[in-house]
């Protein structure tokens, strides 16, 4: 079994990259894909890029060129419900892309052809992730993470999304630009998906101050841990 580890930037990567055994770089669809062992298991590690495209062929790329069993993805997303602040973890539970909008066709949220808007986390390994994050202390919160084309730096963003959301039933935890991407390519292959995200910003008209900030100082470092522990508690074979 092997598990493929997705980082949003290069900065998370940079510290799984320091920890993984027999390390081989091998180049695909213009990324460069990193396999190796963490643990003992065997793991590939891939930047996703920004952007629900881009990350979606990276996903593609590590299920069909590298065969791997399940996909779990770390990085940094803006904090949308108000109890979740700089610094929290979010563990995903779900996700909806946020700039789905093929209405009056099809629902608002609805991707066409799917007949949902939103693709489910694995339970068991998104468990996993949970218990790495937990032994590590965080302040922890799981649920829905919204994905979409858009960094959201404003806090009149942030509050129509809450509550355009909220008008179909959806109280979003945080939001990012890639997640919903993977999930839906997971989905489609039968590949177990989970993902994490280190609150780095508000989504707020401060965001474009905080995430770069919090990215050097504290991202790198969570995601990290969370992997190492992680690793640890998948099945090595
Ligand atoms: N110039 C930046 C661009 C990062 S875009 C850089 O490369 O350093 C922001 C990244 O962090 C995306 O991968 C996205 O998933 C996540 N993210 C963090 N805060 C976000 C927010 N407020 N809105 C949308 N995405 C956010």
């Amino acid at each position: 079994m092997s598990t493929a580890i997705l980082s949003a930037l290069a900065e998370e990567q940079e510290g799984l990259l320091g920890l993984l055994r027999q390390p081989q770089a091998v180049k695909r669809a213009g990324r460069e894909f990193w396999q190796g062992e963490l643990h003992g298991r065997k793991v590939v590690l891939a930047l996703s890029r920004i952007g629900k495209v881009a990350a979606a062929t990276t996903a593609t790329t590590l299920i069909e060129a590298f065969g791997v069993h399940r996909v779990v993805f770390t990085g940094v997303a803006g904090g949308l419900a108000a109890a979740v602040k700089v610094g929290d973890v979010v563990v995903a539970s779900e996700f909806v892309q946020h700039d789905m909008d093929a209405s009056p066709i099809f629902p608002r949220y609805q991707i066409p052809l799917y007949q949902k808007d939103r693709f489910s986390c694995d339970p068991d390994l998104s468990a996993r992730l949970m218990s790495a994050a937990l032994e590590g202390g965080y302040r922890l919160h799981q649920g829905l993470i919204v994905s979409g084309d858009q960094f959201v730096s404003a806090a009149q963003e942030a509050q129509r999304l809450r509550e355009e959301l909220g008008l179909a039933g959806y109280a979003p935890l945080a939001v990012e630009m890639e997640g919903a991407a993977v999930a839906q390519v997971c989905h489609d292959y039968g590949i177990p998906f989970a993902a994490m995200r280190t609150i780095s910003d508000r989504a707020d008209d401060s965001a474009h101050v905080d995430f770069p900030k919090f990215v050097r100082e504290v991202a790198s470092r969570y995601a990290l841990s969370i992997i190492d522990g992680l690793m640890q508690r998948v099945p090595a074979h």
